[in-house]
């Protein structure tokens, strides 16, 4: 016995994974998290589907009615946004599911955090300048190891992208501030990829300021970093003094 387990994607109906529409096509019951899951997606369901939103239910009856119709042999998908393996509270579900000896088939999602850099229409790796990219966030009512707070990660000087967090963008804006120049280029994304779609392009100095004035206080991401302002560098990648590939390089 199976759930499927089915990354939403960022928003866009079209960003869903070829593999997880054909899931909805089938499915018998969707769980889906109503709050940030396009309703949208709802629509390649078929009509006698049950469709269920999570956002009001305990974990205990969202996991009694995926196991209720996963021994009835139905098809059930569980729908998440973006990709299930960032903050997405499965861990609890799967430990729950499994105590009913069903499985969880994990279909992955494009994560939000994809969905807006492809709307910044930026890499989040610099050429000759950063090639790390830290996902984090602030702590909330979930706690962040101290050694990962975020003046420490700023630090590293890295490209820095932070979940869950724009409610608290004077605090962020705080903590990276002690480390890093007030000039550094931030973006907030609200809503990637939805029609209510805002990118709002700012610095360290400026950005709290911007995010007020928009009312953002949900469903953005924060990005950080000199990738915002590319130096007009280039890779070594199409360089024609450089060997890959067939030519004979791993990089
Ligand atoms: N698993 C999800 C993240 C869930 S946590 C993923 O891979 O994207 C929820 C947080 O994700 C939100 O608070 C927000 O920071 C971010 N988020 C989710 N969808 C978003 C979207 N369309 N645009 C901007 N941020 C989004």
């Amino acid at each position: 016995m199976k759930v499927y387990l089915v990354g939403a994607g960022p928003g866009d109906p079209e960003l869903i994974t070829v593999k997880g529409k054909t899931l909805l096509e089938k499915a018998d019951l969707i769980v889906y998290a109503g709050s940030l899951v396009n309703p949208k997606l709802l629509e390649y369901a078929r009509s006698e589907a049950v469709k269920v939103d999570s956002a009001p239910k305990t974990l205990e009856e969202i996991v009694e009615l995926m196991v209720e119709y996963a021994r009835a042999g139905k098809v059930v998908v569980r729908l998440q946004t973006g990709d299930p393996s960032l903050y997405g509270a499965v861990e609890e579900q799967k430990r729950a599911l499994k105590a009913y000896g069903v499985e969880l088939e994990w279909i992955p999602g494009v994560s939000s955090f994809l969905g807006a850099t492809a709307r910044l229409g930026l890499e989040l790796t610099v050429p000759d300048g950063t090639q790390t990219v830290i996902l984090s966030r602030i702590a909330g009512r979930t706690s962040v190891p101290e050694k990962e707070d975020l003046t420490e990660l700023a630090k590293i000087g890295s490209t820095l992208v932070l979940f869950l967090s724009v409610d608290k963008i004077d605090e962020v804006v705080e903590k990276i501030s002690r480390v890093r120049d007030l000039k550094t280029p931030v973006a907030v994304v609200y809503k990637a990829t939805f029609p209510e779609e805002k990118i709002i392009l700012g610095t360290l100095a400026d950005i709290s300021e911007k995010v007020k004035q928009e009312k953002i206080s949900k469903t953005a991401l924060i990005f950080v970093g000199e990738f915002l302002d590319p130096p007009a560098t280039r890779s070594k990648l199409y360089d024609p003094n450089f060997s890959h590939g067939g030519r004979g390089q791993s990089d």
